[in-house]
C-alpha cells in the first residue's frame, strides 16, 4: 500500500515510528509536510499538491496534526478524504476531540464516566458555577491549552473566584472541574487501537504537582487496567468517532473518569513504558480497514 503521514516534522519519534513500522510491513510510506500541501477544489476533481506535483495514487492517511496547526491540517486531511483515500482518524473526529467542550458534552450524552465540569461566559455567575462543581478544590482548564499548559488548581473558593474573573476578563474559554484528589497526581493513558486498548501506562506527577503531563516532569510506568477502565477508554474513542485515540483516565473513588481524548497520540511515551509495538498494531489496522472511498469511523454526532 501506498502510505501518507501528515507530519511537520520527519524527525518526531512519532512519525518515525510509522514509517518504520509500514516499511517493515512492505508498504510505501511518505511523510508529508501538512502545512506544505494546498489544494484546489473544482467540481469533481479534489487534488492536493505538493513542492509542485500532484499526489496520487495514496491508500491511507495518518494524521499527525499539531494543535496549532488543527485548523489547516483537518482541511488537508478532509481533502485527502474527497479523494477517497482511508484516514485514520477522520477529520471530523479530530476536529470534534480537539475542542474539549465539545468532548465532554458528547461523551456526557452517551453517560461516560467524567469529572464534573461546568462552563460560564458571565462574571456574575462565577459563585453558582463554582457551587455546581462541588466548590473548591477545583481545577480550572484554559480550553485552549495542551500538556498541562493553563490548567490551575485552585485550592479556595476565593483563589477560585479571582482566576475564573481573571481569564474571563482576557476573553478566554475556560472550563471548571471537579478536582479528583484521590487520583493523586496520577492519570492512566489507555492507547485505543481500532475499538481495543493495545497499551496503557500510569503517568505520574513529580513530588509537589497535581498535572501528570510527561511535559512536566512526570514519569509513566506500566500498569494493569480494570475491565472497567478498558471498556471505558474504548468506548470513550468510539464515542469521538476515533479510530486511534489516546484516552486519559483518572482514577475516582467511584470509577474511572474520562479527562480527554486525544486524536494524535504520542508514542513515544507509550512504547518505552510498555514495550509494544503500537506503531505495528496501527499498521495492521489500516491492512484491515483501508479501502477506497471508506474511513471507517462514524462516531457521534455532533
Ligand atoms: P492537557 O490537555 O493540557 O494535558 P489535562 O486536562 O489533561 O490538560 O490536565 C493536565 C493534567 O492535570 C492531567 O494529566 C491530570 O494529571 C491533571 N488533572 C486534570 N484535570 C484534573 C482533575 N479534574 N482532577 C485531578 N487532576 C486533574
Amino acid at each position: 500500500m501506498k502510505i501518507a503521514i501528515l507530519s511537520r516534522n520527519p524527525k518526531l519519534y512519532s512519525t518515525r515510528r510509522m514509517v518504520e513500522a509500514g516499511e517493515a510491513a512492505g508498504h510505501e510510506v511518505h511523510v508529508i509536510d501538512t502545512l506544505r500541501c494546498y489544494m484546489s477544489m473544482a467540481s469533481n476533481k479534489p487534488e492536493i499538491h505538493y513542492r509542485g506535483k500532484t499526489l496520487e495514487g495514496f491508500d491511507a492517511v495518518i494524521p499527525r496534526i499539531g494543535a496549532s496547526v488543527t485548523f489547516y491540517g483537518t482541511a488537508v486531511l478532509r481533502q485527502f478524504e474527497m479523494m477517497g483515500v482511508y484516514p485514520v482518524n477522520e477529520s471530523v473526529a479530530i476536529t470534534r476531540s480537539r475542542d474539549k467542550l465539545r468532548s465532554m458534552q458528547l461523551l456526557s450524552r452517551k453517560g461516560v464516566g467524567l469529572p464534573v465540569t461546568g462552563f460560564a461566559n458571565a462574571p456574575d455567575d462565577i459563585p453558582d458555577l463554582i457551587s455546581m462543581v462541588g466548590g473548591a478544590p477545583l481545577v480550572i482548564k484554559l480550553l485552549q491549552g495542551t500538556q498541562g499548559i493553563g490548567v490551575v488548581l485552585a485550592e479556595t473558593r476565593k483563589a477560585a473566584e479571582s482566576v475564573i474573573e481573571a481569564f474571563m476578563g482576557l476573553n478566554a474559554d475556560i472550563m471548571v472541574q471537579e478536582y479528583i484528589k484521590e487520583a493523586g497526581g496520577a492519570d492512566i493513558r489507555c492507547f485505543v487501537v481500532d475499538g481495543k486498548v493495545v497499551a496503557a501506562m500510569k503517568r505520574q506527577a513529580k513530588e509537589g504537582e497535581f498535572r501528570s503531563n510527561l511535559h512536566r516532569g512526570g514519569s509513566a510506568s506500566l500498569i494493569r487496567i480494570t475491565p472497567e477502565e478498558r471498556a471505558t477508554a474504548a468506548r470513550a474513542a468510539r464515542i469521538m468517532g476515533l479510530n486511534v485515540a489516546g484516552v486519559d483516565l483518572l482514577r475516582s473513588n467511584h470509577g474511572p473518569l474520562v479527562m480527554e481524548v486525544n486524536s494524535s497520540p504520542g508514542l513515544e511515551g507509550i512504547e518505552n513504558a510498555t514495550g509494544k509495538d503500537v506503531a505495528a498494531m496501527i499498521i495492521k489496522m489500516i491492512e484491515k480497514q483501508a479501502k477506497p472511498n471508506r474511513t471507517g469511523t462514524k462516531g457521534a454526532r455532533g
